[in-house]
Formats: structure tokens, sequence, C-alpha cells
């Protein structure tokens, strides 16, 4: 496989990093992660908007432009002969230097995209996932999709141990977002999730999801909602990238009403994969 970095395309095992580098040492940079269906990406646009917004928000200025970026994902996608349904991951940090936490005098930031297969996960779209609730112990700057992963990566580990799917966060009782999704909840057929704050990362399904909403008649309302309220729900769901729009059945020990995904979770489902034909058909 092929690997573009920002001193252009290499294979594999060709690209490596001296230990001295930010992303390694501080966790100084930001990423993305795109979908690809069908060998096709998904909302690039978007992501790569965001990237350049994560970027802003850390003080780290991108030496390319967003079109110079398309094209060479471009390229890189046809160079890996990308067929099958897959997700770019793409990496920015503020660079390799001798270890010191300010800033580096130079602007060299490095970057590195890759693409992997992932199959969709059609066996928890299709029924539903269980999760468990941990607390949010994250710090003010959650819209900056950060390489610092730690809390994300202690509450998925709770989540796996207690054979969850994922792990829903919460601040004092009010749910923030998934360990590395963003958390929709259904009730009397109107769909909440928490406002796009400081304290959530705004998915790109997310913002998706709201347009679905308008175009279905659905009521979107962007306000946080309770521990509590979890257990009252009608529906729950989850967004993400790699995950799409997967039904949360159970929470901790308590079965969302039926156990089964419901009808308001179906149809954006089912506007999901129109948008995301489209999408792939140009
Ligand atoms: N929230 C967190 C903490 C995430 O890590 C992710 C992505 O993995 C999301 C939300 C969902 O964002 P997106 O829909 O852009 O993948």
């Amino acid at each position: 496989p092929y690997v573009l970095t920002d001193r252009g395309i290499f294979r594999y095992e060709q690209v490596t990093y001296p230990m001295e580098e930010r992303g390694l040492q501080f966790g100084d940079g930001v990423y993305e992660v795109v979908r690809l269906y069908r060998g096709t990406y998904v909302w690039l646009r978007e992501h790569l908007d965001r990237l350049y917004r994560s970027a802003a928000a850390i003080r780290l200025s991108v030496p390319f432009g967003c079109e110079e970026l398309i094209e060479q994902l471009e390229e890189l996608r046809r160079l890996n002969d990308v067929q099958e349904d897959a997700i770019l991951y793409l990496q920015m940090t503020r660079g390799s230097f001798p270890r010191n936490h300010a800033f580096p005098a130079e602007n060299r930031p490095n970057l590195y995209a890759y693409i992997q297969p992932m199959a969709r996960k059609t066996e928890e779209m299709t029924h539903g996932v269980r999760t468990i609730l941990t607390k949010d112990v994250r710090w003010e700057y959650c819209y900056i999709k950060s390489l610092n992963l730690l809390p994300n990566v202690l509450a998925k580990q709770e989540a796996v141990e207690r054979g969850a799917f994922e792990a829903i966060l919460h601040r004092d009782g009010v749910v923030t977002e998934g360990s590395s999704s963003n958390i929709f909840l259904v009730k009397n057929e109107t769909v909440y999730t928490h406002p796009a704050t400081a304290r959530i990362l705004n998915g790109i399904v997310r913002t998706k999801v709201k347009q679905f909403c308008a175009e279905l008649g659905i009521p979107f309302v962007e306000e946080a909602f309770s521990t509590n309220d979890l257990r009252e729900a009608d529906e729950l769901f989850l967004t993400s990238t790699t995950s799409a729009i997967i039904p949360i059945i159970q929470v901790d020990e308590t079965v969302i009403r039926s156990g089964a995904p419901g009808a308001v979770t179906k149809a954006l489902q089912a506007a999901y994969r129109q948008a995301t034909q489209r999408e792939t058909q140009n």
C-alpha cells in the first residue's frame, strides 16, 4: 500500500518518523477519518474543512491548500486501487523537533494519510448495540479533533471489557457524546442531541442527520439530555464515520423499549443509505 505524506507519496514501509515527533511525545496534532464506499470518498470536503478548523484551533498552520490536498488524496486512492469499503486515516502534527513543550521556531508540520479496508457494520446497524455510561473526564476543547485520545481510549476499553460496543460519556449526568461517536435520543418522534458546543466533536454524520431530519420533517432539537432521559427514551442511536447510524438497544442494564431498533432510527438509516449512494455515483 501507499501512504501520502507532506513530502509526497511513498510505500507504506518507507514512512517512518523520528523518536522526537510532536504527535508521539505531546499528541500535538489533529486528525480525520473519512469513509470510502466502493472506493469513493464520502463527504471528503466536509472532513477537510473540519481538519483545517481543528488545525487553526491548535494554531497549526497548514502549508498546503484544500484543493491540493484533495487532488493528492484522489491520487492516493488511485495508486492503492481501492474498490471496496474502506477508511482514510489522515493526521497532521506540529512536526519533528527536539523535545520542548513550546512551539518549534519553524513551521514544518508532518502529515500522513493512508487507506485501509473497512467493512460496513451491517450486523450492528441491523440489530443495534449495547452501551455503557461512563464519566466524561475530557478537557474543554472537545470540538477539536485532536490526537489526544487517552480519555476516549480508556472509556472504550471499559465498554469492551463490559461487553458493550460504545461508552456514552456524561458530565454530572448530562450526556455529551460517545467515546468515538455522537449520541441521539428519540422521544415522541423528536430527535434530540447535545448542541455543537466545545463539549463535543461536531460529527460529520451528526450534521448529515440534522439535514435528513429536515428533509423528512422530523423535529431536530439540539438540546442536552440527561442519563435519566436515556433510560426513558423511545429510541437511541449513535453516529460516526466508521459506524454510520447504529441503534442503541441497551444502556448499562437498561433495555431501551423493546430492545429492537426503532422507526425513526430506521428512517434515518435509509436516508443515510440514499445520501451515500448519491455521493458515490458521481
Ligand atoms: N465524537 C467523537 C469523540 C469522535 O471521535 C467521533 C468520530 O469518530 C465522532 C464524535 C463522530 O464524528 P464523525 O461523524 O465526523 O465521524
